[in-house]
C-alpha cells in the first residue's frame, strides 16, 4: 500500500490550528503580540537557529512579558504557547521559564494523576499563563477532548493543583460516498472521509481489488465508519463498520462483525482470504523450501525458494488465489511459467508447466481455484513436477508457512446475528438511517450533489 506523507495532509496541518481555536479562541482574538523570552534571545543574538525556533512559543498574549517591569497598580498577564516538536520537553520549557528543578518536579508530580508531563506528544501545544512574570496556570490538551490544567494553589500542600477538563464529545457514525475520478484515496478524502479510513478500506478489500491497478474512473465507494466528534467537529476516525465498492462493474461488500472481529461479505464469507493450501488437488512434495539444495541437473548446491510437487504430466494446476496474471510465458529455467498477483502484497508462481491454460495471459484476471495450466517438465527439470513459489512484498517465502484461515465464514450459530448486523449496516450505508451523519462529496467533484458539509439529520 502506498504511503501518504502525513505532513502534507491538510487535515494534520489544520489540526493544531483547530486545537488552538477551540481552546483559546477568545484569548487569541484579544492577544497582543509581545516578545517572549525566547524571542528576546533570538533578537539579541541576531541569529535564528533551528534550536531557537523550536523553543519559540507559537504566540503570546496578555499585556506584558517577563523582563518588562510590572505596573504596580495593575497585575501584568501573559500567555505563552510552546509547540512540542523535536527535543522539546516539559523540563526544558520550565527551565526556559527559569523555574528551579524542585518546583518543576513538584508540578510534574501533582499533574501525574491526570497526565504524565514527561510524555508530551509531538505537535501538541503546551500553554502557560503568567501573572506578574510568574506562572499561575498551565494547560495541556493531551487528547482530542481532554486538557490537563495545572494551577498555583496555596490551599494544597504542594501549592499546585492539577485537574482535567473535557470538551463535549461523542462517538458518531458517518457515511461517506463518492465516485472515483483520480484515485480511491484522493477521491475519498475529497468526499470528506478521514485519510486513515481510506487506507483501512484498501486493507479490507485487499484480496478482492488490486488498488494499484484495478481502480477505474467511475468506480464508486460507500463507507460507514465511527468517528469521534469533539464540540461538533469530527476529530478522528475509528473502525469501519461497513463498506461497498463497485469496481469494474462488480460490487463488493464488507460488514464488520463484532465478536469475530473481521470483515465479511453479505454471504458471511471472510474477506480476509488466504491462498489455497496447494495449487494441485493430487500431489506429493518432492522438494521443500530450503536455503541450500543439491541441484540434480546443475550439479551444485543452490537455494530452493519454492516447493516441488511431484505429479504426472497434464495434472491440472489451479490458481492459489484470486488475482491478476503478472507473467505468463517462457521464463528461462522455469520453462512455461505463470506469476499471479493476488493483492498488493502476495503473489504466487508456477513453473515447468507443460501448457498454460487458455486465456491465462499477462493482465488477465483469475479467481481462486481457476485452472491456469498443466504440470509438465519444461525448462530445467528432471521430470514432470510443479515448482510452486509464494512472494510476500516481493520476497520469496516458504509456501507451506502461509497461514490458512481456519474459519473463513460465519458459522450456523451466528448466522442470524450476522444477518441482523449486515441488514443494519446496509440500511446505514444507503443513507436511510437518519441517526448517521452523511458526508457528501464537494460539488466540484460531483455535480449536482450537496455541499461538502457534515450534516446530522435527526
Ligand atoms: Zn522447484
Amino acid at each position: 500500500m502506498a504511503e501518504f506523507p502525513e505532513k502534507k495532509d491538510p487535515k494534520s496541518i489544520l489540526r493544531p490550528v483547530l486545537l488552538l481555536s477551540l481552546v483559546g479562541l477568545a484569548l487569541i482574538l484579544s492577544a497582543i503580540f509581545l516578545l517572549s523570552p525566547a524571542a528576546y534571545s533570538e533578537k539579541s543574538s541576531g541569529e535564528k537557529t533551528r534550536a531557537t525556533l523550536d523553543q519559540t512559543p507559537l504566540s503570546s498574549g496578555g499585556s506584558a512579558a517577563p523582563g518588562v517591569p510590572a505596573n504596580v497598580e495593575k497585575p501584568v498577564e501573559g500567555r505563552y504557547d510552546f509547540r512540542i516538536n523535536g527535543g522539546q520537553t516539559f523540563y526544558k520549557i520550565m527551565t526556559l521559564l527559569g523555574l528551579p528543578g524542585s518546583e518543576i518536579q513538584n508540578i510534574a508530580r501533582a499533574a501525574r494523576p491526570v497526565y504524565d508531563l514527561r510524555q508530551l506528544k509531538q505537535d501538541t501545544v503546551f500553554r502557560i499563563f503568567t501573572l506578574d512574570n510568574e506562572w499561575r496556570r498551565m494547560e495541556y490538551r493531551f487528547s482530542a477532548y481532554e486538557t490537563l490544567v495545572v494551577e498555583k494553589d496555596g490551599g494544597t500542600a504542594e501549592g499546585v493543583k492539577a485537574t482535567k477538563t473535557e470538551l463535549p464529545h461523542e462517538e458518531r457514525e458517518v457515511v461517506v460516498s463518492g465516485v472515483i475520478e483520480s484515485s480511491l484515496y484522493e477521491d475519498g478524502v475529497k468526499a470528506g472521509a478521514d485519510p486513515q479510513v481510506m487506507m483501512n478500506l484498501t486493507d479490507i478489500f485487499a484480496w478482492d481489488v488490486d488498488f494499484t491497478s484495478d481502480i477505474q474512473k467511475g468506480d464508486t465507494f460507500r463507507i460507514l465508519y465511527e468517528a469521534l466528534y469533539v464540540d461538533g467537529v469530527p476529530m478522528s476516525a475509528g473502525r469501519i463498520l461497513g463498506a461497498e465498492m463497485v469496481n469494474e462493474g462488480k460490487k463488493y461488500s464488507a460488514v464488520y462483525f463484532e465478536g469475530k472481529d473481521g470483515y465479511y461479505d453479505l454471504d458471511g464469507k471472510s474477506l480476509r482470504r488466504t491462498l489455497l493450501k496447494s495449487p494441485l488437488r493430487f500431489r506429493r512434495i518432492t522438494s521443500y523450501f530450503t536455503k541450500s539444495r543439491f541441484h540434480p541437473i546443475l550439479k551444485k548446491f543452490r537455494p530452493h525458494h519454492g516447493i516441488d510437487y511431484g505429479a504426472s504430466k497434464g495434472t491440472p494446476v489451479e490458481s492459489a488465489g484470486s488475482g491478476r496474471v503478472a507473467f505468463s510465458g517462457w521464463k528461462n529455467g522455469y520453462g512455461n511459467f505463470i506469476e499471479i498477483r493476488h493483492n498488493n502484497n502476495y503473489s504466487t508462481g508456477y513453473g515447468h508447466l507443460s501448457r498454460i491454460a487458455k486465456g491465462v495471459r499477462t493482465g488477465a484476471k483469475v479467481s481462486q481455484g481457476d485452472l491456469i495450466g498443466y504440470v509438465g517438465s519444461t525448462g530445467i527439470s528432471t521430470g514432470p513436477h510443479l515448482h510452486y513459489e509464494v512472494k510476500i512484498g516481493g520476497r520469496l517465502i516458504n509456501p507451506l508457512s502461509v497461514k490458512a484461515v481456519a474459519d473463513v465464514s460465519i458459522g450456523k450459530k451466528e448466522r442470524q446475528r450476522f444477518a441482523a448486523v449486515s441488514a443494519e449496516v446496509l440500511r446505514k450505508l444507503s443513507g436511510a438511517d437518519t441517526r448517521v451523519a452523511v458526508v457528501s462529496p464537494a460539488p466540484s467533484s460531483q455535480p449536482g450533489s450537496e455541499p461538502a458539509t457534515s450534516t446530522r439529520r435527526n
